[in-house]
C-alpha cells in the first residue's frame, strides 16, 4: 500500500521514517518554504503544494495512495482542512499526527493564553523586551512591539527588521543552559510563542519558568473532528496495518465486472 505523510517539520519527517519501517512505500510531502526543505526533495520526498483540495484529491488518485497521515505542524492548518476534504472525495482514509501541547506543563496556569497574533501583542505591551518565537511568516503582526528579539530559522523575503529589533537566525533544537542565558543575558521580560508542542524547542518554557519570564502562548486551532489521532508511532503502525488489511479485504470481495 501507498502512503502519504503530509509534513514538513521535524515530527513528519520521523513518521514517514516510522511508516516506511512497516514495508509500505512512503511518500513523504513537505511544502518547500525553507532552503532546507526544497533541498530534500527526493528519494521518497515530494516539495510544493498540490493545488488546494481539488489538486490533493487528484493527486492521490493518480498515485494510488491507500492512506494519508496528517502529520503537518498544529498551525498548518490550511493543509489539514484540504487533507479532511481531498481524504472524504477520494475515500481514502486519513489520520492526524498530534504533538502532545505544551498546556500540559503545570506553570501554563501562569501563561497569558490567547487565540491569535493580535491578541498576543496587546498581552505583551508595556512588559519590556519580547523574545519573539512565532514563525517567520508571522512577525509582521508585531511591528507595534517596540523592543523584539524575533528568532526564525531563515529570514522570510523582502522582511525589513524595525528599530528597535534583532532578528536571530538559529534553528533548534536549543537546550536549556543556551535558552537561559539568551533571557538572561539579554534581559528578556516576555516570550510570545504559539503551542507548537515538542521537544526540540520545548527548553525555551523551562527557562522563562526559572527567570519568571511572562509567556504568551498563542493557542492551536482546533483539529477536525471525526479523524483518528495519533501520538505514537506504534499507533501510527498499527492504524496503517488496519487500514491496508482492510483495503485487500474489500478488493477480495469486491464483484468482479
Ligand atoms: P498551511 O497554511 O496549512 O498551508 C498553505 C499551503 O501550503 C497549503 O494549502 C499547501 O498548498 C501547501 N502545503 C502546506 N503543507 C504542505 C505539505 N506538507 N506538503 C505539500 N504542500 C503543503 O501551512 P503553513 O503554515 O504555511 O506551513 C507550511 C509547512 O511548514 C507545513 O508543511 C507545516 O507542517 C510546516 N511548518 C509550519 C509551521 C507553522 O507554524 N505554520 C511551523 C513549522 C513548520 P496547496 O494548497 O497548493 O496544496
Amino acid at each position: 500500500m501507498n502512503v502519504l505523510v503530509l509534513a514538513g517539520t521535524g515530527d513528519g519527517h520521523s513518521v514517514a521514517q516510522a511508516v516506511r519501517a512497516t514495508g509500505r512505500v512512503v511518500i513523504e510531502s513537505v511544502a518547500g518554504r525553507t532552503a532546507a526543505a526544497r533541498r530534500s526533495a527526493g528519494d521518497g520526498v515530494r516539495v510544493g503544494g498540490f493545488g488546494g483540495a481539488d489538486g490533493l484529491a487528484q493527486w492521490l488518485r493518480e498515485h494510488a495512495i491507500g492512506a494519508v497521515v496528517d502529520a503537518t505542524h498544529p498551525f498548518a492548518r490550511q493543509m489539514t482542512t484540504n487533507a479532511v476534504e481531498a481524504c472524504a472525495r477520494v475515500g481514502v482514509p486519513l489520520a492526524r499526527w498530534v504533538r502532545p501541547s505544551w498546556l500540559r506543563r503545570p506553570e501554563s496556569l501562569g501563561w497569558l493564553c490567547v487565540p491569535d497574533h493580535a491578541a498576543a501583542v496587546r498581552a505583551a505591551a508595556g512588559h519590556g523586551r519580547v523574545l519573539l518565537t512565532v514563525g517567520r511568516q508571522e512577525l509582521a503582526a508585531y511591528r507595534a512591539l517596540p523592543d523584539v528579539i524575533a528568532r526564525v530559522t531563515e529570514p522570510a523575503a523582502g522582511w525589513v527588521t524595525p528599530p528597535g529589533w534583532e532578528l536571530l537566525i538559529a534553528r533548534g533544537p536549543f537546550d536549556r543552559v543556551s535558552e537561559r542565558d539568551l533571557m538572561a543575558e539579554r534581559g528578556v521580560r516576555v516570550l510570545v510563542t504559539k503551542d507548537s508542542g515538542g521537544a526540540t524547542t520545548e527548553a525555551k518554557l523551562d527557562a522563562a519558568a526559572a527567570l519568571g519570564v511572562q509567556v504568551v502562548m498563542i493557542t492551536r486551532p482546533p483539529d477536525p473532528e471525526g479523524i483518528p489521532r495519533f501520538s505514537d508511532h506504534e499507533a501510527i503502525a498499527r492504524w496503517i496495518a488496519e487500514v491496508d488489511t482492510g483495503s485487500q479485504h474489500e478488493r477480495s470481495v469486491r464483484p468482479q465486472v
